[in-house]
């Protein structure tokens, strides 16, 4: 077994070496407690079988504990001054692979099969950098490539947002795009005092798992996506203005949208962020009949 990257004094000491200062503009904040990263890779559910996608290595530090507990990892690194860092600290473990780029802008299809068996289990683990958290998750929900979960460090106040139950404030888009797809859940929340440099705000681990069939069944999943982002265009108005707002203020549309309101069962003097998933689904479902 090899030192942990994981510590204050290791993860100082390979920074010296290198010369290597961080850059806050690429969220480069890195994890200096192995038990944290211990208790992520417990999180993620993962083994020998299981492949692994890591989003920004930074130093090595939470690549290294995936590496022992799964079969490959890819990590994609937009910082190319790690690239010979993470080849010194990774050199122990010959069954990761380092991809220098933006993780965004990889086109996951094309490029897993020539690394990884895309039929063995897939799952994403990941401490990521905060700026860009939401379009990394949504580029990962939206690939073809079948992701079974992902495990991923983001700011507290964001995973609020994608965990969120209906009414209450933190519940929006996001909570249902996520939710859509994915069982999400707070594994636990991450004290500052693990990072170097410590960041702003408070972290907490998410676990999402895919689920079998999408939480609720519509019609057509665009429109479903177009009236739930509608819905909380201005989250203090009611759901009627905003539906105003997207489908047209016509009397013919105000009635059509009357008569699609019934239909579901809902008061368009609610708002948004009271609806439920099934409550969004019957609504898009009969606006598709009626409106559309
Ligand atoms: N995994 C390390 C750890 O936990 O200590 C570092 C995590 S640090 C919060 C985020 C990492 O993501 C940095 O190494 C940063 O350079 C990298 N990064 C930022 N934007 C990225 C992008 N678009 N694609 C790939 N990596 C990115």
């Amino acid at each position: 077994t090899h030192k942990d990257i994981a510590t204050p004094s290791r993860t100082k000491e390979i920074m010296e070496k290198y010369g290597f200062s961080v850059k806050k503009s690429l969220g480069q904040n890195f994890i200096v407690d192995p038990n944290i990263l211990s208790n992520i890779v417990a999180a993620s559910d993962i083994d020998k079988n299981t492949n692994v996608i890591e989003v920004g290595p930074g130093i090595g530090a939470l690549t290294e504990h995936l590496a022992r507990a799964s079969k490959e990892v890819i990590a994609f690194e937009i910082d190319n001054r790690l690239l010979p860092v993470l080849a010194d600290t990774l050199s122990p473990y010959d069954n990761v692979s380092i991809v220098h780029s933006d993780v965004l802008k990889v086109n996951l299809q094309q490029a897993l099969p020539e690394m990884i068996d895309l039929d063995e289990p897939l799952v994403v683990v990941a401490n990521l950098p905060y700026y860009i958290t939401t379009p990394i998750i949504m580029h990962f929900l939206e690939t073809p490539v079948r992701i079974d979960g992902l495990t991923i460090m983001m700011q507290k106040e964001v995973a609020e947002r994608i965990t969120a139950a209906p009414g209450s404030k933190a519940y929006g888009s996001l909570s249902i795009a996520i939710q859509y797809h994915m069982k999400a859940e707070i594994a636990f929340i991450v004290p500052k005092t693990v990072f170097i440099p410590q960041p702003n705000v408070d972290s907490a681990i998410i676990k999402l798992t895919r689920r079998a069939t999408p939480s609720v069944t519509v019609k057509n999943e665009k429109s479903f996506f177009s009236l739930v982002r509608s819905a909380f265009v201005q989250r203090r108005k009611t759901l009627w203005n905003n539906l105003l707002i997207r489908y047209g203020k016509e009397d013919s549309t105000r009635e059509k949208l009357i008569k699609a309101l019934e239909v579901a069962g809902i008061d368009p003097k609610r708002r948004g962020e009271t609806l439920s998933l099934e409550e969004f689904a019957r609504l898009s479902d009969a606006i598709d009949e009626i409106v559309l």
